[in-house]
């Protein structure tokens, strides 16, 4: 692994210790020698994670549409920053430019992002280690909800393993580091078609 995407919240408004937590994993990832790739926006977690990481000495590639350079003020002082047509283009660069994915706590924009990347490994279109930052919680609701959907057979368990989850940033990333990814089952056998 040597390049991480971080998905994470914009807003400006959440509390410190969220943004404490980016910080946190920022500084950990420049210091593990790790390239983080992001939405290249210098608000929110997004803004405190890269700038944890630059400071650090690490590297940050941001990758952001043109519609939103001014709406969420692309980070001036990156390693490198893309901008991109559109959305769809965004998430596809990033995903490409990365070897393994984390969400930090965010909105709907982060846990698009997220479903995204583990929609594509589900259907086998990646093999990347796909990790949660569940700091204090703030992501059990979904995951007690990733759980339903297994009980109810919309979402296979060994589908369900692969999301990593922990709550401490240096543990999330020895997980992912150590990530193999298993023999998904076809997802319709030829029985069930
Ligand atoms: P949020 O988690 O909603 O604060 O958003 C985090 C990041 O995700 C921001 O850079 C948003 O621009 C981005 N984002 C929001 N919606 C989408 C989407 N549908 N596809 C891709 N990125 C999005």
């Amino acid at each position: 692994m040597r390049r991480v995407c971080v998905f994470c919240g914009s807003s400006p408004r959440t509390d410190p210790r969220y943004r404490q937590a980016a910080e946190r994993l920022g500084r950990l990832l420049a210091e593990e020698g790790l390239t983080v790739v992001y939405g290249g926006a210098r608000i929110g977690l997004m803004g405190a994670m890269a700038e944890a990481t630059l400071q650090q000495g690490g590297k940050v590639i941001g990758v952001i549409p043109q519609a939103l350079v001014d709406r969420e003020i692309a980070h001036p002082d990156l390693t490198e920053l893309h901008i991109v047509k559109s959305m769809h283009q965004r998430k596809a660069l990033m995903a490409e430019l990365a070897d393994g994915f984390i969400a930090l706590p965010g909105g709907l924009g982060t846990l698009e992002e997220f479903c995204e990347v583990l929609t594509w490994a589900q259907l086998g279109m990646h093999q990347k280690p796909c990790g949660m930052l569940n700091l204090d919680g703030y992501y059990q609701h979904l995951i007690e909800f990733f759980d339903h959907a297994v009980s109810e057979c919309f979402f296979s368990p060994e589908n369900r393993s692969m999301i990593l989850i922990e709550q401490e940033p240096g543990l999330l990333l020895q997980r992912m580091r150590s990530y193999r990814p298993g023999q998904m089952e076809k997802w319709i056998t030829p029985a069930e078609a």
